[in-house]
């Protein structure tokens, strides 16, 4: 079956490659919206990119308050600063957050009404150019043509979609995600993989999607433990920045299935952050996967060296899965804090808000609401 394959025009990575992107951010405009958060400000990141900026002749205005998940709220306030301020492009300096911020900023800039009015319809007319710089090994929202929002009034995580999303250019510099504490590298870590996985699992999975999520995989299976134990380990640290932007690259042409379906709700309901919540879920929800993938899963354990085959090397792939979430200390729900008996009251309304995003369809397995329902319980056995 044909398929069409989306990545960002332009990618500039290694270790510098933010301290030599001035002459790859020239052609973009003459005024920057920066979307940060303030630890960004506050650690001189931020200093260090304005000041490549002004020895490019091009000014900033800043707008760092994406602290937290991004909401249709941030989304309006910076869209009002970037007009206010004559910007003409935007560059997201930060984690996945910052550069979700920033498209829909983009997307807003061009697109009529407000950013809730595009959940479940494609985002069409193009944004200003957008530069994602991330400082995580994560999202891989720097290749993706996705934003999510929180819809603040439903507690809904929207996901948004148009490929005029993709960011124009991604400056990948593994510096950037040194000073990142073991539990975000954790969580991250982990969502990245989370995506590898389920873009090679997916009902839309592709040839050219299969390369990325397999060479995603088997970097972050040789990293992942170096990167949580050694924030210094910059070779580690470059593996997994890789691995990221590959494992992006991956489910933005395969889409992503079960596990982030069911975590979108638990991150709106209960402000878990999107990596955690993912790692909570990996496990379980995998289990359930596997019975409609087997030789899919079994090409992954292979590639990550797991020497079984069929479905002893599928399984055995799911639970070294559920090994690393314990090596890096991933909390269940009830560690990190969720009211068990609010979960339970809102386990209905999860499970609608999982189909609903269409996700979990993707899955080769597909689930039921009654399956949903049923996982989401499980997380407290
Ligand atoms: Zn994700």
């Amino acid at each position: 079956m044909a398929s069409l394959f989306l990545t960002p025009p332009k990618i500039f990575s290694g270790t510098g490659a933010l301290e030599a992107s001035g002459p790859y951010l020239r052609d973009f405009g003459a005024k920057a919206l920066i979307v940060t958060d303030q630890i960004m400000v506050d650690t001189g990141k931020i200093q260090q990119l304005t000041k490549i900026l002004s020895q490019n002749g091009i000014k900033a205005e800043l707008f760092p308050r994406v602290n937290g998940e991004p909401t249709d709220e941030m989304v309006e306030e910076g869209l009002a600063i970037y007009k206010k301020s004559s910007c003409d492009f935007l560059i997201a300096l930060g984690g996945g957050s910052p550069i979700d911020t920033m498209k829909a900023i983009g997307a807003m800039a061009t697109n009529p009404g407000t950013i809730t009015a595009y959940m479940g319809k494609e985002i069409k007319t193009l944004p200003p150019g957008m530069v994602a710089i991330p400082t995580t090994a994560g999202t891989g929202s720097e290749a993706t043509q996705f934003t999510i929002i929180t819809d603040t009034k439903n507690k809904v995580k929207m996901l948004l979609k148009g490929a005029v999303l993709i960011p124009t250019l991604a400056i990948i510099d593994p510096e950037l995600t040194r000073s990142a504490p073991p539990n975000v590298t954790a969580a991250t870590g982990i969502d990245a993989l989370t995506h590898a996985v389920e873009a090679y699992t997916s009902r839309k999975a592709q040839p050219l999607s299969d390369t990325f999520a397999i060479s995603a995989c088997q970097r972050i299976f040789s990293n992942i433990r170096k990167a949580y134990s050694d924030g210094n380990n910059l070779e580690a640290r470059s593996q997994m920045s890789l691995a990221a932007l590959e494992a992006g690259i991956a489910f933005n042409n395969a889409s992503v299935t079960i596990v982030h379906g069911m975590s979108r709700p638990i991150g709106a309901l209960f402000h878990v952050p999107h990596g955690v919540s993912n790692a909570m879920l990996i496990t379980d929800c995998l289990e359930f996967a596997v019975e409609g993938a087997v030789e899919r899963f079994a090409e992954i354990a292979k590639a990550v060296g797991i020497q079984k085959s069929g479905r002893e090397a599928a399984q055995e792939l799911v639970k070294e899965i559920g090994q690393l979430c314990k090596y890096l200390n991933i909390p269940t729900p009830e560690k990190y804090g969720i009211n068990k008996d609010e979960f339970f009251k809102n386990v209905d309304k999860m499970a609608n808000d999982a189909l609903a995003s269409g996700s979990p369809d993707n899955t080769m397995r597909k689930p039921t609401k009654a399956d949903i329902a049923a996982i989401y319980q499980g997380l407290w056995q």
